[in-house]
């Protein structure tokens, strides 16, 4: 049996004419944090509905633990904890009334552990759910996605409501416990910072297209962030091959490279122009780059 616990293969969907999905391929192996990032309508809860075989694929294949999750709803959704981005939850039930009806749902359900989520969220027995905040209805849907211990961890922008304390303590200690368990987790974020904090691979969706997918330390390592100071002030934004994602202004603009060095610093030199800073950039930067580069080669790695 394969070590990924989710395999794509070439999926497209389509709502009417709008392709929220390309011919996305990737996986997911076994026991590792990989972010899925992407802007708002990037795809990435389409993405997440089909491993859950809520959307069943229009073209290519999707296998979550070498299941369908479309012909095997019960062999996969029994092995996965999932929040949703909406938090769906019943507004009627007390927290105690929602602990004990998730539970049976999932007979791996851990009372010990719930209890001990329960008291980290400083949720309540007694509180309502419809008299929750925004962040308490994340929390309560954290717990639950939790509480059965699944194999694979799937977090639909679980930091969205969540306070910076909440996001950063608890939040990201969770996701590492999950893994240091050889647990396997996915979770969409706009926050970059954070999928930088916690993520060991990365997928970056664009207008339904994969743009990189990859380990985040080979994403950081093949990146470079270039200033460049040119003679004269220009009056519009350079191009030179190698350089993507520019912004800047006047004699000093700031580029991304990836990977394509030597093109770049020969294209600086012929253009009279030098690179006075070149670091490695963070992901929020990669990102912003490739989003603002729409047409930017596949990741080299090179350098
Ligand atoms: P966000 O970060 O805003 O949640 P997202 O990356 O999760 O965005 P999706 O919700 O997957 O993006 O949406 C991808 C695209 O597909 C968007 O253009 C969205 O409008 C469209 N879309 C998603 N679901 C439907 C649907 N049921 N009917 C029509 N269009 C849809």
């Amino acid at each position: 049996m394969s070590d990924n616990v989710v395999e794509i293969h070439e999926l497209t969907r389509h709502f009417w004419r709008k392709t929220a999905l390309a011919n996305i391929t990737l996986s997911i192996p076994r026991g590792v944090v990989f972010g899925l990032v992407g802007e708002n309508g990037a795809g990435k809860t389409t993405l997440i509905k089909h491993l859950l075989g809520l959307l069943k694929a229009q073209e290519g294949t999707v296998a979550v633990f070498g299941l369908n999750p479309v012909d095997d709803p019960v062999g996969v959704l029994g092995r996965i904890g999932y929040l949703s981005e909406t938090r769906e939850l019943p507004d009627w039930m007390r927290i105690s009334q929602f602990m004990s009806y998730s539970q049976a749902f999932y007979p791996k359900w851990d009372r010990t552990y719930a209890e001990e989520l329960r008291d980290m969220f400083e949720l309540s027995n007694e509180q309502r759910i419809k008299s929750l905040s925004r962040g308490q209805r994340a929390r309560v849907g954290l717990l639950a996605a939790l509480a059965h211990r699944p194999e694979f961890l799937v977090l639909d922008e679980p930091s969205s409501g969540l306070d910076p304390v909440v996001r950063r303590d608890i939040l990201a200690a969770i996701i590492r416990t999950v893994a240091d368990e050889g647990r396997t987790i996915l979770f969409s974020s706009h926050l970059l910072d954070e999928v930088e904090r916690v993520a060991d691979q990365v997928a970056m969706l664009h207008l339904g297209r994969l743009v990189l997918s990859s380990k985040l330390d080979e994403i950081l390592d093949v990146h470079r962030v270039m200033t460049i100071q040119f003679p004269e002030s220009l009056s519009s934004t350079p191009t030179f091959p190698g350089g993507f994602g520019w912004s800047g202004g006047g004699r000093d603009w700031t580029c991304v490279c990836n990977g394509e060095l030597e093109i770049l610093r020969s294209a600086v030199t012929d253009a009279g122009a030098s690179i006075v800073e070149q670091r490695r950039p963070s992901l929020e930067e990669v990102f912003l780059a490739r989003a603002r580069g729409v047409s930017v080669a596949p990741m080299r790695s090179q350098l």
